[in-house]
């Protein structure tokens, strides 16, 4: 037995007690969340995991204890035992609220200096602060419950897998190179000097390889390390449902993913997800919404007017018709009030911003007003105005491009932040399947195109044919998940026929020496017979951000990382010894420290 503890063992959680537990003997143990001395009584708010109770002291308490009592100081770790009894004053904002402990004994088993900030919910210290004190700031209520309740999302994913058959297995963390076209980290072996190990992008590699071994259905709740430049919703490390299945296509892993999100939001939020969950081709999505992720929270869709605008005389719009593109617009319905000349002006800049050449509108009303009105004929003004249906009171935001891709992917990021701007209502989780994703994008940088996924993604069977010739029209039996605007998790069926592998490899660049130095393994691998198979990784992180409608994944990673990649607490990454490095038999040139 602890000494320190001596005979006291703990009886309940503080948050747990309630008026049932009036009369009882117990003991407590916690930190001092505020400590008030009123003269002849002492409060006590004594915080643990579970909450918050109440401890009070007062002229029946012994003297040794009420002086002891008068010592405790804020986030002081103390054990109490006392007698629960029904509170004078009561408190309804908590579930402890109608009764406190008549302490009788105290221990103080920690002292604690004064915190560099408040250990409460509503603490408007820097993040940096908070961070570099990540202990303190995961004290806070607030944080403490979003990662119990991510715990909580993580053992309902287990369940569910588990039950359907699905087998747990862990995959190495130091691997050869598995590319999701993020950045490598890469950690040099000092066994094998010059030779490097990379840390996965993801166990896919090793789960399809699971599937040749025979076991038919593998899930991991895995890290995954990509090292890209970060943005508020990225970590350089981040956990991964990660999944795969033989014998399956496409339709059996959106079944089985809509089976396992429906069950975690029951289980975890007792939320009725009604399945099964709409399916949007990827173009239907492009066309619609501008965007392979829509949120399809509310509506303003996108509206090809060029049929409306055959034979139109304004410039702008009949280059981009015949030049091959086209003129799309979304209609602000309603939002005309809400709009003024400068708002739309904003969303002008904003357009611009998104690489379009101006913004056209129109604003209806009595009189309709617009950048372009006196460029069109009246019959032009009402074919528009019909193909959008838009009437008095209705802002109508118009973008004309030469390439398709392009007006729609701008109109689509205009539609969000017209949303934004407009603060439309959005509530409630709205899911999508994306489905027969492009298998090839066109990177106009490097002007040649690119796998949209992973280079292990199956293209469609009746795309085969397109491969050599026409890249643009190879669809994949890839798909996406979507929850409220957010790409949730990518996956696909697999390509097991090595010749095909082989092909998708040479496609995407690769010589044939390169990818038997790099994938060899898989390619002889599917030489022995590959089942067919595929799955899905589902990020952990954003779908808990997600239940908990929260907007930072900091806010759901225990210990994560700022957008500089720096851990704040540890300072890490951090400088080694030289000669750990030259261990490594790696030599490096020291540039300047950069931050
Ligand atoms: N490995 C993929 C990813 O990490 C998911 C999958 O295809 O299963 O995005």
């Amino acid at each position: 037995m602890s000494e320190f503890l001596g005979k006291d063992r703990r009886t309940h959680y503080c948050g747990d007690l309630r008026e049932s537990n009036i009369g009882e003997r117990v003991c407590v143990m916690g930190w001092v969340k505020k400590a008030r001395d009123l003269g002849g009584l002492v409060f006590v708010d004594l915080r643990d995991r579970s909450g918050i109770v109440q401890l009070a002291f007062d002229e029946n308490t012994e003297k040794a204890v009420f002086e002891k009592a008068l010592l405790l100081k804020t986030e002081f770790v103390v054990s109490a035992k006392g007698v629960v009894r029904e509170r004078s004053s009561k408190n309804p904002d908590i579930p402890t609220g109608n009764i406190e402990i008549f302490a009788d004994e105290i221990k103080i088993l920690g002292e604690s200096e004064t915190p560099p900030f408040d250990i409460t919910d509503d603490c408007k210290t820097n993040e940096e602060l908070r961070l570099t004190h990540r202990y303190l700031d995961l004290r806070r209520p607030v944080l403490q419950n979003n990662i119990i309740f991510r715990a909580k999302v993580a053992k309902s994913v287990r369940d569910y897998l588990c039950d359907k058959g699905f087998i747990e297995i862990e995959t190495p963390i130091l691997i050869k190179s598995t590319p999701e076209g993020a950045r490598d980290y890469l950690v040099p072996s000092r066994v094998h000097k010059g030779s490097f190990y990379a840390l996965p992008q993801s166990p896919q590699l090793y789960k399809q390889l699971s599937m040749v071994a025979g076991f038919d259905k593998y899930f991991q709740i895995a890290r995954c390390f990509r090292d890209e430049d970060l943005r508020a919703d990225r970590q350089p490390e981040f956990t991964q449902i990660d999944m795969e299945m033989s014998f399956v296509d496409t339709d059996d892993v959106l079944v089985l993913v809509e089976g396992l999100i429906k069950h975690v939001f029951k289980d975890c939020m007792d939320v009725d997800i009604p399945t099964p969950l709409p399916r949007y081709t990827y173009r239907e999505c492009m066309e619609r919404f501008g965007s392979d992720k829509p949120d399809l929270r509310f509506g303003m869709e996108i509206i090809n007017l060029n049929d409306a605008l055959s034979g139109c005389g304004f410039p702008v719009f009949a280059s981009a018709i015949e030049a091959g593109g086209s003129v799309r617009a979304i209609n602000l319905k309603g939002y005309g009030d809400k709009l003024s000349r400068k708002e739309i002006d904003k969303l002008g800049e904003y357009a611009k911003g998104c690489g379009a050449k101006g913004l056209a509108w129109v604003k209806r009303g009595e009189t309709d007003s617009g950048s372009f009105l006196k460029h069109m004929t009246e019959d032009e003004l009402a074919a528009i105005y019909k193909a959008t249906d838009c009437v008095a009171g209705d802002v109508l935001l118009i973008l004309a491009d030469s390439d398709n891709n392009r007006v729609l992917t701008q109109l689509g990021q205009l539609r969000v932040e017209a949303a934004n701007r407009l603060g439309v209502e959005r509530s409630g989780f709205n899911f999508l399947w994306v489905v027969e994703m492009p298998f090839f994008e066109f990177d106009y940088e490097s002007g040649e195109w690119v796998a949209m996924h992973h280079p292990f993604t199956s293209p469609m069977d009746e795309c085969v044919e397109y491969l050599d010739s026409d890249k643009g029209k190879v669809r994949a039996k890839a798909y996406d998940l979507v929850l409220n605007g957010i790409e949730l998790s990518s996956g696909s069926i697999r390509i097991t026929d090595p010749k095909l592998q082989a092909k998708i490899f040479e496609l995407l660049g690769l010589s044939k020496e390169e990818a038997q130095v790099k994938f060899g393994y898989l390619l002889e691998a599917f030489r022995y017979g590959a089942p067919p198979h595929g799955g899905m990784g589902i990020g952990l992180d954003r779908l808990v951000m997600q239940m908990l409608g929260v907007t930072s994944l900091r806010d759901v990673v225990a210990f994560p990382k700022m957008q500089n990649a720096k851990e704040l607490m540890t300072d890490c990454p951090a400088e080694v010894p030289a000669e750990a490095v030259a261990e490594l038999g790696i030599s490096f040139v020291k540039s300047e420290k950069s931050e």
